[in-house]
């Protein structure tokens, strides 16, 4: 649940580590106004009243001096402009849903139900843990192998604690258009199981957080701390007896062994890899999913281990297993120490801070995070139906179409590759998912079939908990059973951003997104071509960047590049990412090139889809709209922010309006920029890959 609760605390947190390390250090020789070839003008401090500019030495500057003297951090931020706005008012209006009126649509009535339920510590504190100890002591009475089966053959799916192994849908890459049932080993506590066969120090903290998080469950479940201990190490040993067959994180991320996790298996296979272990049963007779031909099979021998393992001695490691791995699934909706060990455990074991929560300012903060992930497509039902609406979308649906039509003329014209490598090009472009501002439909995402008292009818958080999990349960059943319908959304309207997503080669521009400053309905062309096509434009071309074009036109992560175009474009990408290597900041500062290509070769095509559009415009205002393009990316951010920027894949802001716009004639030509200038680029030094 809480994976995004506190990135801003953790940010916030780590930065100021990194702040007072500056300070202790060298913070006061750096002179921060020393870029190359432009000054970081976004960070805090360096534009003032004084600054002199000059459009052809800095156009950025030039453009956003007066907005950036005025900018004004969000509360909360530590960045101010037109993203931050946008993500600040998206998470203002989600929180105002909560404090109106109660609605009337089932769907936004369960999550405010849902919400008030949350909040009510006092019910959830006077229950305690009991709901879950219930489950465990079930656990607890499975003594022998035989038992265990029967557990998982005869044991309702919504009363089961855990289970050893884990399903999930995907589509089914040879059988395109359908979903298949992929059949995994259940987690383990450390993600890569290299850590169980040589620990790191990364890996020791881990577990020493685990270890303090199940110490004090246990020891409310009424566990001596001598059991408790013991049930932590044979977690662990089960654990490290699977892990010995599992690829670790680095072989996982490689091509190789993402072609390996393609392995299908039919029903006898699956059947003769793991005989002892009531797999098919379990999902088949107490889960409701149907009996099916194949199932893929990522790590095989993950499964046969498991089978190997599954024996009378081992029992003890199992049942162990079990328990703590269901109570730090459920410990999220229990009481409040649970609920805040449970968050701590979450984000200091993926490399964060303790978010050292408030039991009383949880209703006005982190609920929000609670909400949005345990009842999402409720939410944003409730957000459309107050913040966008059927006008907005068929505007943006009609701009989103109008840049796919001029990337299609980009794709014709470009040089460096062949008609085959072009047609594979323009196949992912006729095939994309355009997901705009919200479903089209809302019957897919729908709660219709999940009731549960409110607080006022004297419900409780663990009834609704529960009767969401099988919601989610029973749609993935029939996820499974069914075609793989890629028209499906995969993110959230409610969240203020954009994506492509490679792996279903679709586009996502959530109503959170197309709000002001990005999207106003009177909005003149020019300002729509500079403050939301860019976006569009831009997660149109990650179809196209270094990553995306693994993908083909279906999300397969399959070739369509004859060797010798994706060598030049190899080629290109190099020189992109050398011509950020050149520039700095701040005197001494370097920029990591390579991690920005992607997002450097998205935004120049996305300029140049713009321009491709105004070409066609009759009295196009091209002042108009440059201008308007550097005040979408005006910023101004601390320190700390502008440190955490040089790990981001994405160039400081204000790079984002000098790089791409030196790029293109059309810029150069209107201010009369030439060579000499700072702002000119000689067209054999361009890098825009498209
Ligand atoms: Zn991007």
């Amino acid at each position: 649940m809480k994976k995004a609760i506190s990135i801003i605390l953790a940010a916030a947190l780590c930065l100021s580590i990194g702040a007072s390390v500056f300070a202790e250090s060298d913070v006061e020789e750096i002179d921060y106004t020393t870029g190359t070839p432009w000054m970081d003008i976004d960070l805090e401090g360096n534009v003032t009243a004084d600054t002199p500019t000059d459009l052809k030495d800095n156009y950025a500057l030039w453009a956003n001096k007066d907005r950036i003297l005025i900018l004004e951090y969000p509360e909360g931020y530590m960045t101010a402009g037109n993203s931050s706005d946008v993500n600040y008012k998206a998470d203002e209006d989600l929180k105002g849903l909560f404090r109106g009126e109660v609605p009337e649509d089932h769907d936004s009535r369960l999550a405010y139900d849902y919400f008030y339920l949350l909040c009510d510590w006092d019910a959830r504190d006077a229950r305690g843990v009991a709901p879950l100890k219930e489950m465990v002591d079930a656990v607890e009475g499975i003594t022998s192998l035989d038992a265990l089966t029967e557990y998982f053959v005869k044991t309702p799916w919504e009363d089961r604690l855990y289970c050893l192994w884990r399903e999930t849908v995907s589509s089914d890459t040879e059988n395109p258009g359908s979903n298949i049932l992929s059949i995994k080993n259940g987690y383990s506590l450390i993600k890569d199981p290299a850590e169980y066969r040589e620990m790191t120090d990364d890996g020791e903290e881990q577990i020493e957080c685990y270890k303090a998080f199940f110490g004090k469950m246990l020891e409310k479940l009424g566990y001596s701390e001598e059991e408790a201990k013991q049930k932590f190490d044979n977690c662990f040993a089960w654990e490290t007896m699977l892990s010995s067959v599992l690829a670790s994180a680095e072989e996982r991320s490689s091509s190789e062994y993402k072609f390996a996790a393609d392995t299908h298996f039919t029903r006898d296979e699956l059947l003769s890899a793991a005989p002892n272990i009531p797999i098919l049963e379990t999902l088949e007779q107490v889960d409701g999913y149907p009996a099916m031909d194949q199932y893929l099979m990522p790590e095989p021998a993950a499964i046969e281990k498991l089978n190997e393992l599954y024996t009378e001695e081992n029992l003890p490691l199992m049942r162990d297993y079990l328990i703590l791995h269901g109570i730090y699934q459920m410990a999220e909706a229990l009481d409040w120490e649970s609920y805040a060990l449970a968050v701590d455990c979450q984000e200091m074991t993926s490399g964060g801070y303790p978010a050292e929560l408030n039991r009383e300012d949880y209703p006005a903060s982190t609920v929000y995070e609670d909400i949005k992930s345990s009842v999402a497509w409720p939410v944003s039902k409730y957000y459309v139906e107050k913040h966008s609406n059927p006008e907005d979308k068929e505007r943006i649906s009609e701009l989103v179409d109008e840049i796919v039509d001029a990337y299609y003329g980009i794709i014709e014209d470009a040089d460096f590759i062949s008609d085959e490598t072009r047609a594979g090009a323009i196949a992912k472009l006729d095939n994309m998912g355009k997901n705009v501002l919200y479903p089209d439909s809302w019957e897919p995402y729908s709660f219709e079939d999940v009731n549960f008292a409110s607080k006022e009818e004297g419900g409780s958080l663990w009834e609704a908990y529960r009767a969401i999990k099988k919601h989610e349960h029973e749609k993935t059943v029939a996820q499974a059973a069914g075609p793989d319908d890629r028209t499906i959304w995969d993110l959230l309207p409610f969240v203020g951003n954009c994506n492509y997503m490679p792996g279903s080669n679709a586009i996502y521009i959530n109503a959170a997104f197309a709000q002001n400053p990005n999207y106003r309905p009177d909005m003149s062309d020019e300002e729509l071509y500079a403050y939301m096509g860019p976006a569009i434009a831009h997660e149109i071309s990650h179809a196209f960047d270094a990553e995306g074009a693994k993908y083909d036109k279906d999300g397969n992560f399959i070739n369509w590049w004859t060797d010798e175009d994706y060598a030049a474009f190899s080629e290109k990408n190099e020189k992109l990412a050398a011509y950020f290597n050149a520039m700095h900041p701040w005197e001494g500062q370097d920029f990591n090139g390579e991690a920005m290509i992607g997002e450097a070769c998205a935004d120049m095509a996305a300029l140049k889809c713009m321009l491709r559009i105004a070409a066609g415009k009759p009295d196009f205002d091209y002042g108009k709209f440059f201008r308007a393009y550097a005040d979408r990316c005006a910023t101004k951010e601390t320190l700390d922010m502008a440190m955490a920027r040089l790990e981001d894949e994405h160039p400081m802001m204000y790079l984002r309006i000098n790089t791409n716009l030196q790029q293109y004639d059309e810029f150069l030509d209107f201010y009369g920029i030439t060579e000499g200038d700072n702002m000119y680029l000689a067209p054999e030094d361009r890098v825009a890959i498209w």
